[in-house]
């Protein structure tokens, strides 16, 4: 199943037709044309817009249910983890994520921004601008450069409403794999599972896993641009992805490594960006990179 891609081309192939025949129950077209005519109105109405990039996506959810969502698992998440209360870091890790969020396109969100005490490096953004930065990450990032690249590819994820797109995601492959499931169900078993397995492993590496991939990508440009615009130097972001390769060499992947786009496609991509982002950053800010922002 492809998602806007006209159906998956796999269906047409005479060797599984041949495979769904020739055993013992038939097939039901039904629960597929269904599933079928479901999709269409349902892709077709439940078009959004991603800010800065204009990418088409689809999102059922509207702004204040994912708001309550990201702020539920936000205060889950952080009701088990020791947040820092006060100090110069949080002071630091609140001014960056104001800068960000101020020049992020912004609908309205109520952001917050916290430090967890933990060894991890790692950050992340839940959906309705909820922001937290590991303390592990500090001595990764650097400098205010290398925290504004990773919290301005946090932010990216919240504003691009990565989080709502994958949950509509998951629900269209969930009842899809539901009118499969239907089509085949007279069917022997072995050929229900086999076709079933097929499904899932369709699903998670034709259309989960790639959108992943592109939604990293999204965020690491997106947030690029931001970093730009706040006055930060866009150049620290393929240096501090370079770290944080070396950091998680042979560890579990931090969020922002853990799918692809790969280590160095990532920072070819950023160097790629590099001169739209100096643009950005002389048109917002004038002056050289890693001067002080405007006055605020
Ligand atoms: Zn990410």
């Amino acid at each position: 199943m492809q998602l806007g891609g006209g159906g998956d081309p796999s269906w047409g192939d005479p060797r599984r037709r041949t495979l769904l025949r020739g055993r013992s129950g038939r097939f039901r077209v039904w629960p597929i044309v269904l599933f079928g005519a479901f999709f269409a109105w349902y892709y077709f109405s439940h078009q959004e817009e991603v800010p800065l990039t204009g990418r088409t996506q689809l999102i059922d959810l509207s702004r204040e249910q994912e708001a309550a969502l990201g702020l539920e698992s936000y205060q889950q998440i952080l009701s088990q983890e020791q947040i820092v209360q006060s100090g110069p870091e949080v002071d630091t890790i609140r001014e960056i994520g104001r800068r960000l969020a101020a020049v992020s396109d912004d609908p309205g969100f109520e952001w917050e921004f916290n430090l967890i005490n933990s060894s991890q490096a790692n950050a992340f953004a839940l959906p309705g601008g909820k922001v937290a930065v590991y303390s592990g990450l500090l001595p990764v990032a650097q400098n205010n450069d290398g925290l504004a690249a990773v919290m301005g590819h946090e932010i990216a994820h919240a504003i691009a409403r990565h989080g709502a797109e994958r949950i509509a995601h998951q629900k269209l492959v969930q009842l899809g794999t539901l009118a499969v499931g239907t089509a085949v169900g007279d069917m022997d078993v072995q050929t229900q599972q086999m076709v079933m397995g097929a499904l899932g492993v369709g699903a998670q590496f034709g259309v989960l896993l790639p959108f992943s991939r592109d939604h990293e990508s999204e965020a690491d440009y997106m947030g690029l641009i931001f970093a730009a615009r706040a006055c930060f130097d866009p150049q620290e972001a393929p240096r501090l992805w370079e770290r944080m390769g070396q950091a998680s060499g042979g560890q579990a992947p931090a969020e922002f490594m853990s799918t692809h786009p790969g280590h160095e496609t990532r920072i070819q991509n950023l160097n790629q960006w590099m001169p739209e982002a100096l643009q950005v950053r002389a048109q917002y800010c004038g002056g050289a990179a890693g001067a002080a922002p405007p006055a605020s």
